[in-house]
């Protein structure tokens, strides 16, 4: 019997660990920059407490949710988001009552049952931000700004692509308004209006026009039908309005390039005011990487050589959109989930989507900064200086070398030839090899084999 990962379940090893790790080092950087305090939630929850937030007629709830029975019964899910763990967290720890304003980060597994595809998966890393007790839309300005400036430390927001059918690949937050508890339902009315009059709804569509017709923009099967939704936004009340044109405003002096999306809706069910995606070209599905056009700018490829981009299908398909983080404000979960009225706003970005397209399109500081390390093999060619060459693997390994600190150390292994060690360190990737030899050793010298060009110098091991 093989055993294989579960399906839409991946082991990540070497440099994808590596950049995973290196995304998550550069957002802790930026959010503790912002005032953010980082948080670790448990992995499972209470399943009722999702099904509460989330909300019961989404996607995530119907149809996504891992849960299980622990062995005394109780029903518990893994979590499918950050956003509900860290408001029960912050209700129980009293955070609604005792602090004034908390922001908080976190980063982590979060897991979906969804048909697994590029960029979609069952187990997934999710790093998010939530921003409480500040209702003015200057928090959603800034939780807005912080996804996109972590994007841009990634290289994202400065790719500038041109695909051969002439399309540009483009990254762009996508943002809407929808409403607070006194006039969502006169965006809900309009909008039941509206679908009542298409015809041909599928069975999801009928049945959460009832319940919640908000989702059924959302829709994947009939999105296509919702040519002429009425302009939602001119229906929000003074206070939504006023709020959703200040962020606008405050979008606009940071330099943020934003869309109003009358069709953004988000699938989760505590959204109220603004909801926002930040969005790139589909180009997970649209491209083939292999054929180059002309006119790529800014477009690097692993060995820094400019990346070409040819669409392997139509317009159509480039005109769909990944969406690489999103989020928008909950001012009534943490009192839906028992706590303190307090406004709040938050995002989540997903890890794979990201690295994905960052690989594809990103800057060589990029590669750069997680290939920092250099292997450096230490070889034995006479057996009796097996314990000298340990000791100095050691030492090397503990303080680096004197032009280079950053290096990863392999070896020495005994019993083996040298014709051995040098075909290993080839395999490892090892840049540089540092041979012990007896006549060499007795002056206090080592041999130096450069593996890329195969030069061997001599140097004094004091002087490594
Ligand atoms: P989608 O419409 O693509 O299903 P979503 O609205 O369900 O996205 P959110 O709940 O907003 O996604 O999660 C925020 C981000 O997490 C997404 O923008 C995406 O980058 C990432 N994400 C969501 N689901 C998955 C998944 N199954 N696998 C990998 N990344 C995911
Ligand atoms: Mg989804």
């Amino acid at each position: 019997m093989n055993y294989r990962a579960p399906r839409g379940t991946h082991d990540i090893f070497g440099e994808d660990a590596a950049k995973m790790s290196w995304l998550e080092q550069k957002a802790r950087d930026i959010f503790k920059k912002h005032g953010f305090e980082e948080v670790r939630t448990p992995i499972f929850e209470e399943s009722s407490l999702f099904i509460r937030s989330v909300g019961q007629p989404t996607d995530i709830v119907e149809k996504e949710m891992y849960t299980f029975e622990d062995k005394k019964g109780r029903k518990l899910a893994l979590r499918p988001e950050g956003t509900t763990s860290l408001v029960r967290a912050f209700i129980e720890h009293k955070m609604d009552v005792l602090m004034p304003v908390s922001k908080f980060f976190y980063a982590g597994e979060m897991f979906r049952y969804e048909r697994p595809q590029s960029g979609r998966y069952r187990q997934f890393h999710q790093i998010g931000a939530e921003f409480f007790c500040v209702s003015s839309p200057v928090a959603d300005a800034e939780i807005i700004l912080l996804a996109c400036d972590l994007l841009d430390f990634v290289g994202i927001n400065e790719m500038e692509a041109r695909f051969d059918n002439g399309h540009f690949f483009e990254m762009k937050v996508h943002l809407n308004s929808l409403g607070c508890r006194k006039c969502r339902h006169v965006l809900r009315e309009k909008l039941v209006e509206y679908l009542i009059s298409l015809s041909n709804l599928c069975e999801n569509c009928l049945r959460r026009l009832v319940k919640n017709p908000l989702r059924i923009l959302d829709c994947k099967t009939d999105s296509y039908k919702f040519t002429e939704i009425p302009q939602l936004s001119s229906y929000l009340c003074d206070e939504c309005k006023h709020d959703f044109d200040l962020l606008k405003s405050l979008l606009e002096v940071a330099k943020c390039d934003y869309v109003v999306d009358n069709k953004l809706v988000r699938g989760l069910d505590y959204y109220t005011k603004t909801v926002f995606e930040i969005c790139c070209s589909d180009i997970l599905s649209s491209i083939n990487s292999s054929t180059p056009i002309k006119d790529a700018v800014n477009c690097y490829d692993q060995n820094f050589k400019p990346y070409y981009i040819k669409a392997r299908r139509m317009n159509k398909d480039l005109n769909r959109r990944i969406t690489l983080a999103a989020g928008g404000r909950y001012d009534n979960l943490v009192k839906d989930l028992s706590g303190q009225d307090t406004p709040a706003v938050g995002f989540a970005l997903g890890s794979e989507r990201v690295l994905i397209v960052a690989e594809k399109f990103g800057s060589p500081e990029f590669y750069k900064s997680f290939r920092k390390f250099e292997k450096v093999y230490v070889a034995i060619a006479d057996q009796e200086l097996f314990k000298e060459a340990f000791s100095f693997a050691v030492k090397i390994a503990r303080n680096g070398l004197k032009n280079s600190k950053d290096i990863s150390v392999f070896g020495p292994i005994n019993d083996k030839s040298l014709t051995w060690q040098l075909k290993f360190a080839d395999k490892i990737g090892a840049r540089k090899t540092i041979i012990f030899v007896k006549t060499e050793f007795k002056k206090g010298k080592v041999l130096v084999k450069n593996m890329e060009n195969k030069v061997q110098t001599e140097a004094s091991i004091c002087e490594l």
